[in-house]
């Protein structure tokens, strides 16, 4: 099977964590430090403040914004559920705008049409390494008064017009073990503001300025430089790795196009897409349904993955809940049932490329 992700560290992410256990210094310390300054530059953000996960980096993004029950952030019915997870936990109210088809992400279009009195937030996510449209969303925010967080989780180094893909308002990253970069566990908070950057600081350390002086009632959002060390070196390598990953998802683009009833991903001009994943659609012209197509794909060897099956809000734990607050979205409702992601990471071979292309092929063909 060509497996979907691969997890795979070099001598240099060896020497490093080994240099960090000889050091003694496990904790949140140097390795952090360097983590954040190269982590800021590659995003192109004055500050950049490292957290345990990325559910914590949308969490304290959402804490510096002040929310009162009742105040709503608006954001996409089609990601992870860690964004909306993060919403509920920040004691605000979810809200959501419908995606547009060509990069799945929403717009400002379909979130000003979600916008109440209410709402105090935007949540645009950057799904699967394509930024969205983000200017036009930083304008409408700018507009309104509202604050900008970007869940940038699968998308770092990803860029519109240039702009680093969580440079416009807050951004937030993951760096869980499948991300394009991992430190098996850990987030990432990004912002040109000093205050905000001050306050998040503040926040993922109990709270604390200095020793046993608490500003605030804040938590444990720390990073550790075990953590640290792992991404350091895959931060050097990560031009080249961008590169092969858009590398293969043009062969694969190349391959697929003109297959009735697939539609390849496309990357919208003047974006960079890092390419986390490589999500195609399967329309009902393609004559088989979706999940029969990914059985046949995974009976072909292709480790082919549904990203994401439902609609964030559509599972029982969330219905009837007033804080989760749901629309209909006829746009994401259908491409929910249409999207396959295949194997778009660097450690593919072009046999393998042109092997997850015959297989897609055949799949389709048959029906
Ligand atoms: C992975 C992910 C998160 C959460 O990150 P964790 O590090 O797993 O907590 C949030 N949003 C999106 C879109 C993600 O893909």
């Amino acid at each position: 099977m060509i497996p979907i992700t691969v997890v795979e560290f070099g001598t240099a992410e060896e020497e490093l964590v080994l240099q960090v256990l000889r050091s003694g210094n496990v904790a949140q310390g140097p390795m952090v430090a360097r983590f954040e300054e190269e982590f800021a530059s590659l995003v192109g953000t004055k500050h950049a403040v490292a957290v345990n996960n990325g559910t914590t980096a949308l969490v304290a993004a959402l804490q510096v914004l002040d929310l009162e029950p009742g105040d709503e952030v608006l954001t996409t019915p089609f990601t992870f559920v860690a964004t909306l997870n993060a919403i509920l936990e920040a004691g605000a109210t979810a809200t959501f705008a419908d995606i547009d088809e060509s990069d799945f992400n929403v717009t400002a279009k379909t979130l000003s049409e979600g916008l109440t009195e209410r709402t105090r937030a935007l949540l645009p996510v950057h799904l699967y390494g394509q930024a969205a449209d983000t200017a036009p969303i930083a304008a409408l925010a700018e507009e309104h008064g509202l604050g900008l967080i970007e869940d940038a989780a699968q998308s770092h180094g990803a860029t519109v017009d240039g702009r680093g893909a969580g440079s416009f308002g807050i951004g937030t990253f993951s760096f869980y073990a499948t991300k394009n970069l991992t430190t098996g566990e850990g987030g990432m908070i990004t912002t040109d503001d000093d205050d905000i950057a001050d306050r998040l600081r503040v926040l993922r350390n109990q709270g604390m300025r200095a020793r046993y002086q608490y500003e605030v009632a804040g938590h444990n959002y720390r990073l550790t430089d075990l953590q640290a060390a792992l991404v350091l070196p895959q931060l050097e390598r990560y031009p080249s790795v961008i590169a092969s990953r858009q590398a293969n998802a043009a062969h694969l683009t190349a391959g697929l196009m003109g297959i009735e009833g697939i539609t390849p991903p496309v990357a919208a001009p003047g974006r960079q897409h890092v390419w986390h994943q490589y999500t195609i659609r399967v329309d009902s012209t393609a004559g088989i349904d979706r999940e029969a197509f990914v059985e046949r794909l995974h009976a072909g060897g292709v480790g082919a993955g549904i990203y994401y099956p439902k609609l964030v809000f559509d599972y029982d734990c969330y219905r009837g809940r007033e804080d989760v607050r749901v629309g209909s979205y006829p746009v994401a409702e259908r491409i929910v049932r249409e999207v396959v992601s295949l194997p778009v990471h660097p450690h593919l071979t072009t046999d393998q490329l042109d092997h997850i292309i015959a297989t897609v092929a055949d799949a389709a063909a048959r029906s």
